[in-house]
């Protein structure tokens, strides 16, 4: 990952060493932000570069703002022209992705509601390499997830990934990549950055999203490919020690794409290397992002065409 000079910072495109915020405002002492992580994909036929699912991360931006009370100033329309000013002002046509945040900028407290502000952050992000898959090792953490009662997960407020930290530097300080939170019942949740899958006995099997996850886009795309593909799906709770007994474990995220977990705490998942439905399901999935199962065409938004 790269980031690239120029970013959309404040209604101009800027060299990003030069955008300041306010030390006292509420997104630099409370996280008060909302933001999207938004994936662009090289189309190698037409040279152009495909945003992918455009409007349903746009429309949990403008949910997570309805949830915290901050005003959203600004069209997916609009956001959508100053991608694409970005892409032309940074001159590159590669795998990409946009952070796109909108802060509450100022010097007034976390109850303030404004001056609401936003920046577009693009990076360089290759897509990840199917015959060099990343294998994760995890352990289910001390720490639970956030919860409905105090923190929603289902919006992606900065602030939330504080919970994130602590789960992530228990399990990197323990020798695992990532941490599995489990809810306040007890149950599977999610991963610190994304959502998680097992599959037993050729069912793919996700907790459902009362269990404290974010209600992931890529999780809502792997529906679809299970489905095309006829692999049966089950949205349900979900026991840790299904987890260590599955044939295959895998997390899901716009970030990671779909990556196996291969070792859990000390248990060894399947035969403790990828597995073929995790692979199948990535390659699926890296069809459809290059646009190349033209019935879900409606889920990519060309840059330059
Ligand atoms: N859970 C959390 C906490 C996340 O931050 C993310 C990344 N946005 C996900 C799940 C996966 O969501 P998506 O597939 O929409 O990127």
């Amino acid at each position: 990952m790269r980031d690239l000079e120029f970013i959309w910072f404040k209604n101009s495109i800027i060299s990003s060493s030069s955008a300041q915020v306010n030390i006292l405002s509420p997104t630099s002492q409370y996280g008060l932000n909302v933001f999207e992580g938004i994936r662009a994909y090289k189309n190698f036929n037409q040279d152009d570069i495909l945003l992918f699912r455009f409007d349903d991360h746009i429309k949990r931006l403008q949910d997570s703002c309805k949830i915290l009370c901050i005003d959203m100033p600004y069209s997916k329309s609009f956001i959508l022209s100053q991608i694409i000013a970005l892409v032309k002002a940074n001159n590159v046509v590669d795998d990409m992705a946009f952070r796109c945040t909108i802060f509450v900028d100022g010097n007034g407290s976390w109850a303030s509601k404004g001056p609401v502000e936003m920046f577009i952050a693009p990076v360089l992000k290759p897509r990840s390499d199917v015959k060099h898959i990343n294998s994760l090792s995890a352990c289910i953490s001390s720490w639970r997830r956030l919860s409905d009662h105090s923190m929603p997960p289902m919006v992606k407020c900065g602030a939330n990934y504080i919970n994130s930290r602590y789960a992530i530097m228990q399990a990197k300080n323990s020798g695992y990549d990532i941490p599995i939170f489990l809810d306040s019942f007890s149950h599977v949740s999610e991963s610190s950055g994304s959502c998680i899958f097992l599959v037993k006995n050729s069912t793919i099997i996700t907790p459902t999203v009362t269990s404290s996850i974010l209600e992931s886009i890529t999780r809502d795309t792997l529906f679809h490919i299970c489905s095309a593909c006829g692999y049966p799906v089950q949205v349900r709770d979900v026991n840790p020690t299904e987890l260590y007994l599955a044939d295959e474990v895998f997390v899901c995220g716009s970030a990671v794409e779909i990556a196996p977990i291969v070792k859990i705490d000390q248990h060894i998942i399947g035969d403790g290397s990828p597995g073929l439905i995790t692979i199948k399901l990535l390659e699926q999935y890296h069809s459809i992002v290059s646009n190349i199962t033209p019935d879900l065409n409606a889920w990519i938004t060309p840059i330059l065409q």
